[in-house]
């Protein structure tokens, strides 16, 4: 079921570090007072940018993320908007939304638009949930990932590992995210700001690329197992044994709120391990 060939991602954060919600591991949330760029709506030039980069260094995946609980209608009419302009602009890209919790209709929205996949992270199991946010409640976050099966967009769904979590409940979240089939399972690992309460990542790298490999394991239908934030952090200068273990998706440049490294650093990685860029999604 694994593709063989390395999915690129890029992510563009539409709207920056202007939710209310409680999240301890986001440096986006009003509550932490993070170090970082906060604004409502990027402009639509500079998400063209971003869109044209990445289709140029060969991303396939174009993600417009927005830090919110959920969508509201301005939040909807916005999304929509740049998926119409991106895929007459920029068609060759495949766009994917990821703006919090969603009901059916807000998703077949987006899909009308030219959304094509939705990204909702479960981000831990449903047990430890509650001590990293208390603002909204895990089933919501599982309830938009059925909504997203059922309106035919593709679900990519993930979490993130180093929040305190113990290995019961990563095992939880995986086996969570298996019963709703995602395509994509992005991995993240918590990338730690020292305006947090929460403390640093405690994984060691042996750790992580064993959540890699368990991730492959309990997750054998998802096409796609990606790591996505933290992994240049986690990983440094052994990012490319990741594909070893079974990841075989990157996000590449920027994250929402950390720098990536310098793309052509990626590109030149997938080239000396004669690892071949999709072309297309299957
Ligand atoms: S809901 Fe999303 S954007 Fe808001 S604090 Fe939580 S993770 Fe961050």
């Amino acid at each position: 079921m694994i593709d063989k060939e390395i999915f690129l991602c890029s992510i563009c954060n539409i709207n920056s570090g202007t939710c209310n919600e409680d999240c301890k591991f986001c440096s986006q949330s009003v509550r932490y007072k993070a170090d970082i760029d906060r604004y409502k709506q990027k402009d639509i030039k500079l998400i063209l940018d971003e869109a044209k980069t990445a289709r140029d260094n060969g991303a396939l995946g174009f993600c417009l993320v927005t830090a919110d609980k959920g969508l509201t209608n301005k939040s909807l009419d916005f999304v929509c908007f740049i998926a119409k302009t991106l895929t007459i602009e920029v068609p060759e890209l495949r766009l994917i939304a990821c703006n919090g919790t969603a009901n059916l209709e807000q998703l077949l929205t987006l899909k009308k638009a030219g959304i094509k996949a939705y990204n909702h992270n479960l981000e831990t199991s449903k047990e430890y949930y509650p001590q990293i946010c208390t603002t909204h409640e895990w089933d919501e976050r599982y309830e938009t990932c059925l909504n997203v099966n059922k309106s035919g967009l593709v679900l990519i769904s993930g979490g993130i590992f180093g929040l305190g979590e113990s290995q019961e409940d990563r095992i939880s979240m995986l086996k969570s995210l298996d019963s709703l089939k995602p395509s994509s399972v992005p991995i993240n690992f918590y990338h730690h700001n020292e305006a947090l309460e929460l403390e640093p990542n405690p994984l060691n790298i042996n750790e992580a690329f064993a959540l890699i490999k368990k991730t492959r394991e309990i997750l054998a239908d998802a096409h796609r197992i990606m790591v996505a934030g933290g992994r240049e952090l986690m990983f440094a200068e052994r990012q490319n044994e990741i594909f070893e273990y079974g990841a075989n998706s990157i996000v590449i440049g920027n994250y929402l709120t950390t720098n990536g490294r310098v793309i052509s650093k990626d590109l030149d990685m997938l080239k000396s391990l004669n690892l071949k860029v999709a072309k297309k999604v299957k």
